[in-house]
């Protein structure tokens, strides 16, 4: 094909016909590929109204192309209205970043779109006024997702943080391209058809063309990013009681305590066991049982400072690592642990815990021998009859218990 002439004699580069074919390829491989994805994994929220969007996007350049031997209102209203469900499905694909609810854009938008068109095509038959409809439609659709987006990336935790802000760059360009292109098209000179050559197409069709293959992009990889936290969460977190398991804590205690070694930092270990729990199990049964852990943990991480490690070690005993607090701080912490859990029934039921501390020394080689210390204090607690704290005599000037026994 030759390139089209626009009307004010500036040669565009760009053959629109053929633009048409390459977007409506990409737009398919990409819809194709979304809709893959939606039934390998459901749980990909979003994908799905994607995958939909895509193939309207591919199905309204399709009808686009063959404008002249289709009806009008095929090519006009009906097409146009695709286009813009499509904007509209977007959105709501993007409604788990942007958490909003897009409740009358979603129906408003494209019925607005079709009416309009209609109107434009039988009523006051005009293209441009039909063609500035969709420019307006498409800008205020992917405006707001833009929008949306920006602020959510700006709050998004890091790893999705830049994938978001990829994705509204994306949008962002789209929308800033057609708003653009909505002011400017009537004062360029009248659009009578898409086909036609039209110094929009100078930017309309790049702006398109690098939102599909940018957006599409990017929509996959804040999937990825979002898969990737949630495998990392659940790889790291208890699920029970949602403080950390002993896969991430071990590692972590083992960095703590390299450099709490190498820059003589205080660093203390604290083994943590509820009291006579199989009891509590065999009387209520194994669910309350859970709700006590579950409030057992809350407990803790409510007394602990936020940067302190706290893990479930295992079944009912969990595991604190406190770092650069001094030691009457630490045994104040465990105590106020230890009455914390004391003082507030649990599930209605009563609970006591038994607590060791133990605080690094210069003979422990690896993080493992100060869990061994602070796990034979929390022996001599039970030996000594449960619910109460017991340092690790390592430091006898410390050593000592507190809290009744029972
Ligand atoms: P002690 O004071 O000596 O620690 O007595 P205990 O009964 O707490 O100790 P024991 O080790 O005999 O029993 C621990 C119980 O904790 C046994 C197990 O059923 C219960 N347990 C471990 N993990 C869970 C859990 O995830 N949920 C519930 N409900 N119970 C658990
Ligand atoms: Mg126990
Ligand atoms: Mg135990």
């Amino acid at each position: 094909m030759t390139p089209n002439v626009v009307s004010s004699g500036v040669t565009l580069a760009v053959d629109i016909g053929t633009f048409y074919v390459s977007a409506a390829v990409v737009s398919g491989f990409f819809g194709c590929a979304f809709i893959a994805f939606h039934v390998l994994d459901r749980s990909t929220s979003g994908i799905l109204p994607w995958g939909i969007a895509y193939l309207l996007v591919t199905g309204g350049l399709v009808l686009t192309l063959y404008e002249p031997v289709l009806p009008l209102l095929i090519h006009g209203p009906v097409a146009h209205a695709m286009f813009i469900l499509a904007v509209v499905l977007l959105d709501a694909g993007t409604r788990r970043e942007t958490r909003s609810v897009p409740a009358w854009f979603g129906v408003g938008l494209p019925a607005a779109a079709f009416v309009l068109g209609l109107f434009f095509s039988y009523a006051i038959p005009s293209a441009p006024a039909r063609l500035e409809v969709l420019l307006v439609g498409i800008a205020a659709g992917t405006g707001m997702t833009a929008a949306r987006l920006m602020r959510r990336s700006r709050e998004a935790e890091e790893g999705l943080h830049t994938a978001l802000f990829t994705f509204a760059v994306f949008y962002t360009v789209l929308a800033l391209s057609v708003v653009i292109l909505a002011i400017a098209a009537p004062l360029v000179g009248p659009i009578h058809s898409l086909l036609a050559p039209h110094p929009i197409h100078a930017v309309l069709l790049p702006a398109l063309m690098l939102f599909l293959i940018g957006a599409g992009m990017s929509k996959l990889w804040v999937h990825y990013m979002r898969a990737y936290a949630e495998a990392r969460y659940a790889a790291t977190v208890d699920p029970l009681t949602g403080v950390k398991n002993r896969r991430y804590v071990m590692p972590e205690f083992e960095r703590l305590f390299q450099r709490a070694q190498r820059e003589d930092r205080v660093l203390a270990c604290m083994m943590l066991d509820a009291d006579a729990f199989k009891s509590i199990n065999d009387s209520y049964g194994h669910r309350k049982g859970d709700e006590v852990l579950q409030l057992l943990a809350q407990r803790i991480t409510a007394v602990v400072r936020e940067y302190d490690l706290v893990g479930r070690y295992g079944g009912e005993e969990f595991i604190i690592v406190v770092s650069d607090l001094g030691r009457e701080d630490v045994v104040g912490m465990a105590d106020r642990i230890h009455q914390s859990v004391r003082e507030t029934p649990a599930s209605g039921l009563r609970l006591t815990i038994s607590l060791g501390v133990a605080f690094l020394s210069s003979e422990d080689e690896r993080a493992d021998d100060l869990i061994q210390r602070a796990d034979r204090a929390l022996y001599r607690a039970k030996r000594a009859g449960r619910d109460q704290v017991v340092v690790d005599e390592y430091e006898p000037e410390l050593s000592r218990r507190s809290g009744p026994t029972v």
